[in-house]
């Protein structure tokens, strides 16, 4: 395995400011700090380059001659191993449990309806608070019978497809969207992955304007208030009469704007979860 070459550095008060002013102005890639429980401040670099480590050591001395300054190597981190211990399973709503695809244990342990989504760059890994307030919404939908197998969803800003599969395991056909590339192919993995057929979940590319085969009975969208209120007319035409609609990425503080936008569809039951409101409609 590469080694990383690494510099730690102990500072407190005016020595760690001048320090910081110095690495704020040489090292572009960033560095650690460390509050450590003598009131000191630890510092630590990492380069592949160990004359960036010579030439930068020269001149903090030239600054702060006494200063506490070790240099060391460490084996590199292998980042897509290191990415698996920060990845945990997440139980969502009464039905779910989002897995990463390396889980077996956890999915052979599990009594729920296992989600597995490859962590990569779309969003959608359940750990945000936004998307398990969906999962949340969809369970409760399901377990209060107003949504059933063999009905329609729409996922509209489907990012690593989360939802879709959630909606699809619960047998579900539908369509999600996303205007995002990496999204739409992130989407089409899991699907993959989730043995989910593909035309029980069919990705688009886009949003509102390249969905197909609406109104749905189940509307799902997880994007953020401002892209909420914009498509609110086009969006509530996609909900069918008696369908539902459960819109998340709103903060509390907008979820009264967002709930008069959408005032044609009733009063919404609202969810919330840290700093983020769920808003979950039945259209009667
Ligand atoms: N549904 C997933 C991902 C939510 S992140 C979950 O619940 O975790 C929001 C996603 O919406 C992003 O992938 C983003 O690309 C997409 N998005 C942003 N604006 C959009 C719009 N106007 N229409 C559709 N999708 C949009």
């Amino acid at each position: 395995m590469p080694e990383l070459n690494r510099m730690e550095i102990i500072a407190s008060g005016e020595e760690a400011e001048l320090l910081t002013a110095l690495l704020a102005l040489r090292v572009n890639h960033g560095w650690e700090e460390e509050d450590l429980p003598s009131g000191e401040t630890l510092f630590r670099v990492h380069t592949h380059n160990p004359l960036f480590f010579q030439e930068l050591e020269s001149e903090l001395r030239s600054y702060l001659p006494n200063l506490d300054l070790s240099l060391d190597q460490i084996p590199e981190l292998d980042w897509v191993e290191g990415w698996k211990e920060f990845f945990t399973p997440v139980e969502a709503g009464s039905r779910f449990i989002v897995l990463a695809p390396w889980m077996e244990a956890e999915r052979a342990a599990t009594k729920r309806t296992p989600i597995i989504i490859e962590p990569k760059t779309a969003f959608g890994t359940g750990h945000h608070a936004t998307t398990a307030l969906c999962l949340q919404a969809l369970s409760d939908f399901y377990d209060a019978g107003r949504i059933k197998s063999g009905q329609t969803f729409l996922d509209l800003g489907t990012g690593s497809g989360i939802l879709g599969i959630a909606a699809a395991k619960l047998g579900l056909t539908g369509i999600g969207v996303d205007p995002d590339l990496m999204a739409v192919e992130n989407s089409l993995e899991n699907r993959e992955i989730n043995a989910i057929a593909p035309e029980a979940f069919t990705v688009a590319r886009g949003s509102l304007e390249a969905v197909s085969g609406g109104p749905f009975d189940l509307v799902l969208a997880n994007i953020l208030a401002e892209p909420l209120l914009n498509l609110a007319p086009g969006l509530m035409a996609q909900v069918k009469p008696g369908g539902c609609l459960a819109l998340s990425g709103i903060l509390i503080s907008q979820a009264e704007k967002v709930s008069q936008a959408y005032a044609a569809l009733g009063e919404p039951r609202i969810f919330t979860r840290d700093e983020w409101a769920c808003l979950c409609f039945y259209a009667e």
